[in-house]
């Protein structure tokens, strides 16, 4: 018969030879057959391992006394201080009387029998786990079978679990997955047989790689020992940048995980991970509470100013956007939405507050002419009374026709200038108020501009491109595209880098001509089928049809390429601007808001990263 090569299958052929041949499942036994199966000889020319070999013999045929298999894991690991231990536990187990080795092989087949029984709470790993942890601990006690027994007691305690198995024996584990009946390398060393065969020493150590030797196992090992490195490298780390110490300790353990080559090494390590999770909670819980006062506090800020600027529309329709976001359960996208609103609210109201600056002002400057005017037409009305009431003395003091006749030519010259006077004074007035009318029309329109703005138009009137609303209509028209013809499709979000910078430098109309500058380098650098939209301030967005995310990103660089070249002149001077991007592909079952979510939160990471980068959404 051809013996099986794969570890895998000498382990599952070893343990049906036990079972059939009825032989007790010891772990010298299960060496012994795993060899007979394998069609392997644990024999040695070297020193050590002829040592080793003589007492694994002797192990097998005294499987009862107590150390041996201590003594022979001890010279397997080169571990002389094993040895040692072993020696002196098997001497004084001896003058005690030693316990009995069917004793030990009962308990240790109850034990192993139970392993794969279901229990609540308990996955057979974590019972092959807690199992080898006896057996090293104990093993040179003479309470080992007691110790065994009290093991298998508190797995039958817990009770048969019903619910299915999620991490149990043939379940699939991402990355580690083992097919049920396999041993690991932990069983193995539990049983007393290293993965790599006889003589050779443990996982990491070149000999467990020798050619054709059974060394799956020490890569199973070795493959979750990485896979536990990586998560908490690239899992946990990243999120703990703020808590210096805590990924201080995070890196320690991760270093030591990688280090570890022993269950010596691991089992400190269940400890310091769990040290490791309370300072965790300790440190995270204040955040959440701290992110819920802010909230608290944006719910405050937006009602105040919901009540400041209460007549008029537009910002009020945005603050109520604002309101009902920070009344959500909060999580990153509401936060940097209502961030986004408040912005735009902002800057919108400041643009409000600079128009009706200026139309007061022209107010002003027409009130006081008309104050002036009107002063001027009191002072010749009081002048032309004066007159008259010189003219009736001197009428009254005239009695010769002649005289009369050149009184009544003087009155009627008099007359005359205050006509002119009354119609200047009239025509002014009459100006006036035209100008004053301009004025306030300027205003509504400034108003209902806001409105339509907002409320209608879905092209955005300074940069030309679409608006929010523009972009609302098509992402949804783009996604049922994407989903019918089962095309790929991309969405690019936009964000200028420093551009208060660029607005506290220049000026807002310079700001305005920038966001100019960029739609126009946008649109001639994307292709016609490609949508671009202004999201808001200075985000933009590009809706890429048929296109793959990989593809997408280069389309993005190029606009930002394209914007290295065509620079933005203000004042004979050049700018240049640059951007942000994030780009995430559509996945069937994304919404609109799932998708943009995907893409915003890339873009967020090229800001961290740097800014000036596309980042591709994970
Ligand atoms: P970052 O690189 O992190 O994006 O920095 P930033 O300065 O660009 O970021 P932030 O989003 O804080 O600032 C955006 C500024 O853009 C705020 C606002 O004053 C300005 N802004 C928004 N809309 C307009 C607009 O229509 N015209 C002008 N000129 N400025 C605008
Ligand atoms: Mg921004
Ligand atoms: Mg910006």
């Amino acid at each position: 018969m051809a013996h099986p090569t794969q570890p895998n299958d000498i382990a599952r052929e070893t343990f049906k030879q036990l079972a059939t041949r009825r032989i007790a499942p010891t772990p010298q036994n299960y060496q012994r057959i795993y060899h007979e199966v394998a069609g392997t000889s644990p024999t040695d020319s070297n020193p050590a391992t002829r040592l080793l070999s003589i007492v694994r013999d002797q192990a097998a045929r005294h499987p009862e006394t107590p150390g041996l298999r201590t003594l022979q894991r001890g010279l397997e690991q080169f571990d002389w201080d094993v040895v040692h231990g072993a020696l002196n536990a098997w001497g004084d187990t001896r003058a005690a009387g030693g316990s009995s080795g069917a004793e030990f092989a009962s308990a240790m087949r109850e034990a192993l029998r139970l392993v794969e029984v279901a229990h609540r709470g308990w996955t057979p790993a974590r019972k092959r786990e807690s199992l080898d942890r006896v057996l090293q601990n104990f093993a040179n006690d003479v309470g080992l079978p007691a110790k065994l027994r009290a093991l298998a007691r508190s797995w039958a305690e817990s009770g048969p679990d019903t619910a299915p198995d999620a991490a149990g024996a043939g379940a699939t584990l991402v990355g580690g997955a083992r097919p049920a009946g396999t041993l690991s390398a932990t069983d193995l060393r539990a049983m007393g047989v290293t993965s790599s065969g006889p003589g050779a020493t443990l996982v990491g150590t070149p000999a467990a790689t020798a050619p054709g030797d059974p060394a799956e196992p020490d890569r199973t090992v070795s493959e979750l020992r990485d896979l536990v490195a990586v998560v908490l490298e690239s899992g946990v780390a990243p999120r703990l940048e703020r808590y210096g110490d805590v990924l201080a300790d995070v890196q320690a353990i991760t270093r030591r995980v990688r280090d570890a080559r022993s269950a010596a090494d691991i089992a400190p390590l269940s400890t310091l991970m769990k040290q490791l999770w309370m300072k965790i909670e300790m440190r995270v819980e204040p955040d959440e509470e701290l992110v819920d006062h802010v909230m608290r506090l944006l719910g405050l800020v937006v009602e105040n100013l919901g009540e400041l600027v209460d007549d008029d529309q537009w910002i009020q329709g945005q603050i109520d956007v604002l309101r009902h976001l920070v009344n959500q359960p909060v999580d990153l996208r509401t936060v940097r939405e209502a961030e986004r609103g408040f912005r735009e609210v902002i800057y919108k109201q400041s643009q409000l507050r600079k128009g009706l600056v200026d139309a007061k002002q022209s107010m002003k400057a027409l009130l006081n002419t008309f104050v002036l005017r009107l002063g001027q037409v009191t002072a010749s009305t009081s002048d032309y009374n004066e007159k008259l009431d010189r003219y009736a003395a001197r009428i009254n003091g005239t009695d010769t026709l002649l005289s009369l006749q050149a009184l009544v030519d003087e009155l009627m010259a008099d007359t005359r200038s205050m006509q002119l006077d009354m119609v200047r004074s009239r025509d002014e007035f009459a100006n006036a108020r035209v100008s004053a009318e301009a004025a306030e029309l300027r205003v509504k329109q400034l108003e209902s501009e806001l409105e339509r703005v907002s409320s209608q138009v879905r092209e955005d009137t300074l940069t030309g491109v679409m608006n929010r609303r523009g972009y609302d209509d098509a992402i949804g028209r783009e996604i049922a595209r994407a989903e019918r013809f089962r095309k790929p499709m991309c969405l690019a979000v936009i964000d200028i880098d420093n551009f208060k910078r660029l607005n506290d430098q220049f000026g807002h109309a310079t700001g305005d001509a920038a966001l100019v500058h960029l739609a126009k380098v946008m649109k001639h650098t994307v292709r016609p089928t490609d949508v671009i939209a202004r999201y808001g301030g200075e985000e933009f967005v590009i809706i890429l049809p048929d296109t793959a995310c990989a593809e997408a990103v280069v389309a993005t660089q190029r606009v930002q390429r394209a914007l290295t070249r065509k620079f933005f002149m203000s004042d004979n001077e050049r700018l240049l601007i640059t951007f942000s991007a994030g780009v995430a592909e559509y996945r069937p079952g994304d919404t609109d808001a799932t998708l943009f979510a995907r893409a915003d939160g890339a873009m967020y990471s090229a800001k961290q990263q740097g800014k000036n980068r596309v980042v591709e959404a994970s």
